[in-house]
């Protein structure tokens, strides 16, 4: 599925939903909405169940195919947006392996209904992807950039993370926190309360070290 909504780590098709989306409040859904364009990732993170390949194949996320840009607008344009209160890309795999039509969307997104806040979910490492500052391509369409810091430290990223491109990620990722601050309204750094009290408080301290926000977030599987 394209675009979904999440309550108590369940994943809802839009599709189940009336035209309109006024049911989604009704039902107690928190009014998000999450865009799905891609599989890929550079990560493999070891909690991620997109490694599970049995899940994959029976995930309603995992999709065939990725769908093109124009698909995507097309999904959107199924429904009255009136009840949403913020647009999501997430999705199974990492958005900005799409990046340029990540924007795309973005941006036509922000041209029809501006007053709905954009966020990204991501991993933080598209810099190294694509070999450039990607930064600034969220100017003026993405309100808010919600970075996966994982880990206290080069090596623990790594360790957890399991990403293409070895201990130098983990400054890369934080650069690019750093870099989304000069583009993007909020940018929000997260980690999962499982890693621990101690972990939380040393990735706290990386945080403030860096002038970053950073959310500490109930761990949920994806
Ligand atoms: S960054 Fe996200 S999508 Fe990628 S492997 Fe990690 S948890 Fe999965």
């Amino acid at each position: 599925m394209i675009l979904y909504t999440v309550k108590n780590g369940v994943y809802y098709n839009l599709e189940d939903f009336r035209q309109d989306l006024s049911d989604l409040g009704e039902n107690g859904f928190p009014n998000k909405i999450y865009i799905n364009m891609t599989n890929r990732c550079s990560c493999a993170c070891t909690f991620c169940l997109r490694s599970l390949k049995e899940f994959n194949e029976h995930n309603s996320l995992w999709l065939r195919e990725e769908p093109t840009v124009d698909e995507v607008k097309a999904e959107f344009e199924k429904y009255d947006w009136s009840h949403v209160a913020e647009i999501i890309f997430c999705g199974f795999g990492e958005p900005t392996m799409r990046l340029d039509d990540m924007v795309e969307v973005g941006a036509w997104l922000k041209s029809v209904r501006p007053e709905i806040p954009i966020r990204v979910n991501t991993n933080g490492l598209s810099d190294l992807v694509f070999e450039k500052p990607t930064a600034q391509c969220l100017q003026g369409i993405v309100d808010t950039v919600s970075i996966s810091l994982n880990s206290s430290d080069a090596q623990k990223y790594v360790d957890v993370t399991r990403n293409q491109f070895g201990l130098k990620s983990y400054q890369a990722m934080i650069d690019y926190a750093k870099d989304c601050q000069k583009y993007v309204p909020n940018v929000v750094m997260t980690v999962v309360d499982i890693i621990g009290e101690e972990e939380v408080a040393a990735c706290r301290k990386v945080c403030d070290d860096n002038g970053l926000f950073l959310r500490v977030r109930p761990y949920e599987a994806n």
